[in-house]
């Protein structure tokens, strides 16, 4: 898959970009004091000029798809296996609960997903043809291109980050 590569490059100017596939961890703080978790994606910031990482926006309609399965799971015929999945108990209670959470927030939120470097919004989807081409334009005003993954290649392991988000995706000081 052409997507997997970790290396942007441009096809006018010697512009080199890498994708790190460090683990964050998003955690959006909401007003009534309810902390959800969301994920990043790697994307392209036109304020960064560089290859960054992003919010992954959260779609309402499929959170409300996952409660709606959870509920009609727990009310039918498939409660013993969904119990067993979860671990048993109240286990799909609190999943359900984390569900509707995040979906408190995805209706809540306005802005389009952010840059977590500057912050700022939009940002582009990196997304790369057969070819490896992606669609964006470089500032050179050529495409940028995925560099095919090298399988030897070392890989390094980082430490998950945890970034703290206002639900509109604003970095909240540490307190
Ligand atoms: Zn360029
Ligand atoms: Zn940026």
């Amino acid at each position: 898959m052409s997507t997997s590569c970790s290396h942007i490059r441009c096809h006018g100017c010697d512009f080199k970009g890498v994708i790190h596939h460090s683990p964050t961890i998003l955690q959006y703080h909401l007003p009534n004091g309810q902390i959800v978790e969301g994920y990043r994606r790697s994307a392209w910031c036109s304020s960064c000029g560089d290859v960054t990482e992003a919010e992954k926006s959260l779609e309402p309609a499929t959170i409300q798809a996952e409660i709606d399965s959870i509920n009609s799971s727990h009310l039918g015929f498939f409660t013993r296996i969904l119990k067993k999945v979860l671990g048993g108990g109240d286990a799909w209670r609190e999943e359900r609960d984390k569900l509707t959470a995040k979906l408190l927030l995805a209706q809540m939120r306005r802005s389009p997903p952010r840059c977590l470097r500057c912050g700022n919004a939009p940002v582009h989807t990196l997304a790369f043809d057969e070819n490896g081409i992606s669609d964006i334009v470089h500032s050179c005003g050529r495409r940028l291109y995925g560099v095919p993954e090298d399988r030897d290649a070392t890989r390094l392991f980082y430490k998950p980050v945890v970034i703290a988000l206002d639900p509109e995706g604003h970095r909240l000081c540490p307190s």
